[in-house]
């Protein structure tokens, strides 16, 4: 079972209570984002980008507790930032599960493993770990070499410690279903209760700008990536959303389904963007124009967006909205979705992996250099940027290689190309 059964039977009874109140717009999840600063600097990131003042500062328990409250949405996503970095992570779970709130606690896992003690396993708390793929993608997706391995190991120490664990993969252009699909398969091995997946929002302050991909990639890559699927694969995501993600429907955004709290306050329209931001949740209903976001608004913010803060609550809405919504989302739960032709593409499209550092190196002194296709400049600001923090630009060996010197080498001298 994905989620288990008293989740789901809360979350179901929620969402028909506020269909009976004949409630138009409803949260579903509340985006609590107690602290903005992190211990890695992923290049498709878009909140870690504030001033050192503002890094440095956290909700308070009571100012979470506050926004929950006001809120009342039936589960809480704890992102941020880190949320383990923060001082009173602790309290702040005691009190919502005392609140009997579902909560996704939103963690990079770098830190996982000696904080395990700060918790005690409950069905309210699960630890969503952010995977963004098979080792060698997840190290370069968050420019950290080592990462994947750190995470898994705390995933393994929190799944034997009894803690409810899951994955939150975030997928950007150039995503290899077939790693993809093995990465699902390790992560069921590794013992995880179930995984979320979602395609990157165009953050304008992110690092890469490069990597976000269209709707139209990006539905194709989930219909390669989600049709033929493995029985043991289990997503503890709405059914009709990815069928939304495989291009198989066609939804309208609800922003206020998981509204966003932090530092700010309450934050306009979404987890993603930022128009202003209000004092309440009662204002942030009321004063923000909510027909001018999502796709169907013609808002070239919203253009390219498929991300499951905009889009899950619609497809949940779905679900309780009618008959045939519900007999669909049945239907999808036992769904393997054969396909084809998702069956050719994937045959089509071999596993690629990014050379190890040590060939990487070995290209470079003998004279031949990749260019890099995510650094605006070719390598100077960005590359630096990311050498800093890994001591080696995974970016930097994508894609191109180019022999800089065709003159004749000779052994121990290496022209350098880079
Ligand atoms: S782990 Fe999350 S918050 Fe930290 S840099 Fe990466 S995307 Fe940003
Ligand atoms: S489409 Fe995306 S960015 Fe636009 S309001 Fe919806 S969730 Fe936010």
């Amino acid at each position: 079972m994905a989620v288990p059964v008293s989740q789901m039977w809360t979350v179901a009874t929620y969402v028909l209570r506020q269909k009976i109140a004949r409630r138009k717009r409803y949260p579903l999840v509340l985006m609590l984002e107690p602290l903005f600063r992190c211990n890695l600097a992923c290049a498709g990131c878009g909140k870690i980008q504030y001033p050192a003042h503002i890094l440095k500062r956290d909700l308070t328990p009571e100012e979470c507790f506050k926004a929950v409250d006001e809120c009342g949405a039936p589960m809480v996503s704890i992102p941020g930032g880190e949320p383990l970095m923060h001082p009173q992570i602790d309290k702040i779970v005691e009190g919502l599960i005392a609140r009997k709130k579902y909560i996704y606690l939103c963690t990079n896992a770098l830190l996982l493993k000696e904080k395990l003690h700060l918790f005690k396993p409950s069905k309210y708390l699960s630890f969503s770990v952010h995977m963004d793929g098979q080792k060698e993608h997840h190290d370069f997706s968050v420019c950290r070499e080592g990462g994947f391995d750190i995470a898994l190991e705390g995933i393994r120490a929190a799944i034997e410690a009894g803690f409810r664990v899951t994955t939150n993969t975030t997928l950007f252009d150039g995503a290899d279903p077939n790693s993809v699909r093995q990465f699902f398969d390790e992560m069921m091995e590794a013992g995880v209760e179930s995984m979320m997946v979602s395609p990157g929002y165009s953050y304008d302050k992110a690092p890469d700008q490069k990597h976000f991909m269209g709707r139209a990639r990006t539905r194709r890559l989930f219909r390669t990536m989600l049709s033929n699927r493995k029985k043991k694969w289990r997503f503890n995501q709405s059914p009709l959303f990815l069928e939304y993600l495989m291009g198989k429907r066609n939804y309208n955004c609800t922003p206020w389904g998981m509204p966003t709290y932090n530092l700010f306050g309450w934050q306009k329209p979404c987890y993603l963007l930022q128009d202003g931001y209000a004092e309440s949740y009662k204002e942030l209903m009321e004063t923000t124009e909510w027909d001018g976001y999502g796709t169907q608004s013609g808002n070239p913010q919203c253009a390219n967006c498929m991300v499951h803060c905009g889009y899950e609550p619609t497809s949940v809405d779905d679900t309780f909205g009618s008959l045939r919504g519900f007999v669909d989302t049945v239907k999808a739960t036992f769904s393997l979705y054969p396909d084809k032709a998702a069956l050719a593409d994937l045959e089509h499209d071999p596993p690629k992996t990014p050379p190890s550092p040590k060939r990487a190196g070995r290209e470079r002194s003998r004279g031949w250099t990749r260019t890099c296709p995510a650094a605006p400049c070719n390598g100077s600001s960005f590359t630096a940027w990311c050498h800093r923090r890994t001591g080696s630009c995974p970016r930097f060996r994508a894609r191109k290689l180019t022999r800089l010197d065709s003159r004749p080498r000779h052994r121990g001298r290496h022209p350098r190309g880079d």
